[in-house]
């Protein structure tokens, strides 16, 4: 018997279209490209989202067409967002970082119809744009006054575009589970590949967002969403922020620690969420200048693991609490959260710091488990580690095109390509990515635990640890680092440093300094650029 409960399909168009109505006041505030900051609020963002649809219908855009941005944060992506997926086609957020032959291939392989590209990008168009072969126009995300000069063909001006319709518009109803956006994950091998996203999982993915145990956005939030539109959706965060009503503060593309600290206090920023290189940045100017947050209650820290000391920064020296967590583009991102339990409020500032450090607790709505080779699931015992494999709404059930073939097994689990351990209180640790543990005579050392407790060492500002074959252990950890400028540390300051935090079998066999870390489009370590560098490379 089924229940007698009305059937309304979950799209993103009833997020916009509730913050427009019912929290219409509440500002999005953007450092635009073209210089000024700009202040909308959730009605002109739904009505403008509206006009955006009419507009793209009229250019003979319909459901399932994908529409590709090259765009940073800003109040006019996010009525793209709406706009495209509240009408029924496809948000295709495309990473500007990418290589361009890379960027050419997404391009290609989603078939975008239609660019909306920011000033920033338009060389980068221009020069691929005879790679380009299904794409129609490019609409220029700025007002007349700004248009530049093109080669591109087909130019449209965003403004001119938008405020040239009514809003007089209803969004319409389809099937919940449409596709609703796009986003190619990095790859740091071979393509990239397309994780879709639908209605339905892009709204249950904001009920989660706006959980207390999730990310706990609400309506008494300023959220500042430095991890970039381009990224697994910036997390969920526009959609999760329509959901609640939340004010939301875009950086554009001034990331660096001084603009990003001045939009914070301008705009009583109460949440951020980015990737640990961000923080760092923001952290180095917050230290130079002696400054403290006025507002800010919470960051989210993602990507990548969040070191110790940097989570230790936030919370011990500026009360601000760090919310780690992990996902994946796969996982729409948000996978685990790493807040405290009830039971954890008497525990010293170093237990908890303990808890912090891991990548946190699974959320409703994500199954979450590690097995071993032999596939059999591992005890959550916080020691046993494996594979970690994840099953929900809102995760992949596939690429894009069906590129790499069937990513789940029989009983509906995604393999992250992660190792971690589980503890009994559900707190999982990323041991490391798969392809990047370092097998040791027999031992598996992760190349995470040991970049985390470089990162302790005075004068080391980014660390990266990869395997570098040995005839006798069959490989043992390499550690490449970046100084503090001018800052004295030497090889062997780093190594009695780990001889205090590592067994002597996880001990790196030799430290070298580099200028500077390569990283992926997401702002990643990428380690197949540095097993490339350093494949002929002798230890000691
Ligand atoms: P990319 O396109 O670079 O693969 P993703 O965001 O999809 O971008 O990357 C997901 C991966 O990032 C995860 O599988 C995991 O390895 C890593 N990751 C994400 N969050 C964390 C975290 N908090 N700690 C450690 N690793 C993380």
């Amino acid at each position: 018997m089924l229940g007698l409960i009305q059937d309304r399909p979950l799209l993103i168009s009833s997020l916009i279209e509730y913050s427009g109505l019912n929290h219409g006041d509440v500002e999005i505030v953007s450092r635009t490209v073209e210089g000024p900051i700009h202040r909308t609020n959730y009605r002109t963002l739904n009505l403008r989202s509206k006009k955006l649809a009419q507009a793209l219908g009229k250019l003979g855009v319909t459901l399932g067409d994908r529409i590709g941005t090259l765009a940073w944060n800003s109040y006019r992506h996010m009525e793209i967002y709406f706009g495209v997926s509240g009408m029924g086609a496809v948000c295709h957020t495309i990473n500007p970082r990418l290589f361009p032959e890379q960027i050419a291939y997404i391009v290609n392989h989603a078939e975008d119809k239609y660019i909306f590209v920011d000033l920033t990008f338009i060389p980068l168009l221009e020069a691929l744009k005879d790679h380009l072969k299904n794409v129609k126009g490019f609409v220029i995300m700025t007002d007349e006054a700004h248009m530049p000069k093109t080669t591109l063909d087909n130019v449209l001006c965003y403004e001119t575009l938008v405020e040239a319709e009514d809003g007089d518009y209803e969004w319409p109803q389809f099937d919940e589970m449409t596709a609703s956006s796009l986003c190619y994950t990095s790859g740091t091998t071979g393509n990239p590949k397309g994780v879709l996203y639908a209605n339905r999982s892009t709204v249950l993915h904001s009920f989660c967002v706006c959980t207390n145990d999730g990310l706990g956005v609400s309506n008494r939030d300023s959220i500042l969403a430095v991890v970039p539109m381009f990224h697994a959706n910036a997390w969920g965060l526009p959609y999760a922020a329509a959901m609640c009503g939340a004010k939301m503060v875009m950086p554009g593309a001034a990331m660096d620690g001084a603009s990003l600290f001045e939009l914070m206090e301008a705009e009583e920023v109460t949440l951020a969420a980015g990737v640990p290189t961000i923080w760092m940045m923001l952290l180095g100017h917050v230290k130079e200048n002696n400054l403290k947050f006025s507002t800010m209650k919470r960051t989210v820290i993602g990507g990548s693991a969040a070191p110790r000391t940097m989570i230790e920064t936030f919370v011990d020296k500026y009360g601000v609490e760090v919310i780690h967590a992990w996902g994946m583009t796969e996982t729409s991102p948000l996978g685990t959260t790493g807040n405290l339990l009830k039971k954890h409020e008497n525990l010293s500032g170093k237990e908890k710091t303990d808890i912090r450090v891991k990548q946190g607790r699974v959320v409703f709505g994500v199954e979450l488990k590690i097995t071993g080779d032999d596939g059999k699931e591992l005890p959550r015992d916080g020691v046993a580690f494996g594979d970690l494999k994840v099953r929900g709404p809102w995760i992949t059930s596939g690429y894009f095109k069906g590129e790499g073939g069937d990513v789940l097994d029989a009983d509906g689990w995604f393999t992250t390509g992660d190792v971690g351990t589980i503890d009994p209180d559900g707190y999982m640790q990323i041991t490391d990515r798969s392809k990047d543990v370092i097998k040791s005579g027999g031992e598996w050392i992760s190349s995470i635990d040991v970049e985390n407790e470089a990162l302790g060492c005075p004068g080391i500002v980014e660390a990266a640890v990869i395997a570098i074959p040995h005839p006798k252990w069959d490989e043992r950890p390499l550690v490449i680092a970046v100084k503090e400028k001018d800052h004295p540390v030497t090889r062997e300051d780093v190594i009695k440093h780990l001889e205090g935090c590592l067994a002597k079998w996880q001990l790196p066999d030799d430290v070298v300094f580099v200028d500077e870390l390569p990283h992926t489009a997401t702002g990643k370590l990428l380690k197949t650029k540095l097993r490339e560098d350093f494949k002929d490379y002798k230890l000691p």
